[in-house]
């Protein structure tokens, strides 16, 4: 293999050309992003760039250590087999890896704000004045922490949630009703159970003909995958670039990793994708490795963390409909507390951690490797989770 391309310049596309370079594959390296920008960390434009505590994000990146040739601002618009066409010309390549992320859900209407760059955090931030009335659609991850800095700045901040609950996509109702009180405690509005049909940059249009005014609209309903530049390329776009647990595509030579990749899970049984940070940090290696003919496979348990409302929620494993979950704390009345969703066999499919640490960790370790625990000692907050 003479010629690799990486097609995005996120995180999951630098861990590729920094695995690629450290398990010693010495040919052409070229990586390209959409942006004009070297590669950023995105979960610090919430944390980090939206409250005010910093202008940037940079991950460190040595392109002329690293021997890449890093293309900014070019942008990948088709492929066709050996061949990437991009804006900026053709590129030939005999290892291709896919790392081109996700874009927000975009609803009707247009003047809404969206949270996915550097750009937009640096937009809207600028327009979190204090007392600007701010209209958040969605109550997931995002919208949360949306809401948070908004209420750090002093917005009046209200949210326009469909669902019944918060986080609706990730959580059951019995666990996410939990996390709505804390909106209300942060001066925020939750609004559940209300549709949004249109978008305007100063109003939100419900379905039930209602209007919002609001000074800035943003929302938050989600991503999929950025995969618009391959229809036609031949490749399996299932819910995503269609990767086996080695994380190669439907084409030879071609591989996906990160927000774009929708992966074969052998735990699962299931095809899975991500949408998360560990999944960009950690897939990389294995991609790097199968594209220089290893066999390494990747199947991880899920894990996402998100910090809202002063609070650092941690989530990993995926809950199935009618799971027992067993609780560490009282979530009406402990500021922290943890749940774990159990399999039949009692083993944990699921676990979210809010302020608790010491019980994420340990549990996703036992929810990694599968073991049988007791739910009465997991019950047992006196006993720590590894004991259970
Ligand atoms: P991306 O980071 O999306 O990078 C893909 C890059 O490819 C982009 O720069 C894009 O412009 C470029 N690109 C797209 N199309 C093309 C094309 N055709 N040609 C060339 N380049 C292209 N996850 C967590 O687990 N915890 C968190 O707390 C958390 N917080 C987040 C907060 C925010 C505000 C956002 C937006 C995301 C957050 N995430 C979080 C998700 C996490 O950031 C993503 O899972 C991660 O960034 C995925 O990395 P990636 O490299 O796969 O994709």
């Amino acid at each position: 293999m003479e010629r690799v391309v990486v097609v995005g310049a996120g995180l999951a596309g630098l861990r590729t050309v920094i695995a690629l370079r450290d398990l010693g594959y010495a040919g052409e390296l070229t990586m390209l992003g959409a942006e004009p920008y070297a590669p950023y960390d995105r979960p610090p434009l919430s944390k980090a760039i939206l409250v005010g505590k910093s202008d940037g994000s940079s991950l460190p990146f040595d392109p002329a250590g690293l021997k890449v040739d890093f293309r900014a601002a070019v942008r990948a618009t088709g492929l066709r087999e050996g061949t990437l066409e991009t804006d900026a010309g053709d590129l030939g390549y005999d290892g291709l890896i896919l790392a081109t992320g996700a874009e927000p859900v975009r609803l009707p209407g247009e003047g809404a704000r969206y949270l996915r760059t550097r750009d937009d955090a640096l937009a809207l931030r600028a327009a979190l004045v204090p007392d600007a009335s701010v209209v958040i659609v969605g109550a997931g991850w995002i919208g949360a922490e949306v809401a948070t800095a908004a209420r750090g700045h002093g917005c009046r901040v209200t949210v326009v949630e469909q669902a019944s609950t918060p986080v609706s996509h990730a959580l059951p109702p019995e666990v996410a009703r939990h996390l709505a009180p804390w909106y209300a405690e942060a001066g925020a509005e939750l609004l559940l159970g209300e549709r949004v049909a249109a978008v305007h940059p100063d109003a939100v249009d419900l379905a039930d003909g209602r209007r919002l005014a609001a000074d800035v609209v943003v929302v938050g309903v989600g991503v999929r995958p950025a995969t618009g530049w391959l229809t036609g390329s031949g490749l399996d776009l299932a819910g995503g670039v269609a990767v086996g647990a080695d994380l190669r595509a439907s084409l030879p030579g071609v591989l996906a990793v990160g927000d774009v990749a929708a992966r074969w899970s052998p735990r699962y049984d299931a095809r899975i994708r991500g949408e998360h940070w560990d999944d960009a940090l950690r897939g990389p290696l294995v991609a790097a490795t199968n594209l220089a003919g290893g066999d390494a496979t990747y199947d991880p348990v899920p894990y996402v963390w998100s910090e809202q409302f002063g609070r650092m929620v941690q989530y990993a494993g995926l809950s199935a409909a009618g799971a027992r979950w067993v609780w560490r704390g009282d979530p009406s009345a402990d500021a922290r507390w943890s749940v774990f969703s159990l399999t039949l066999d009692n083993r944990i499919a699921a676990l979210l951690a809010v302020d608790q640490p010491r019980d994420f960790v340990q549990g996703r370790r036992l929810a990694d490797s599968g073991a049988v625990i007791d739910p009465v000692l997991l019950a047992n907050p006196t006993v720590s989770v590894k004991m259970s």
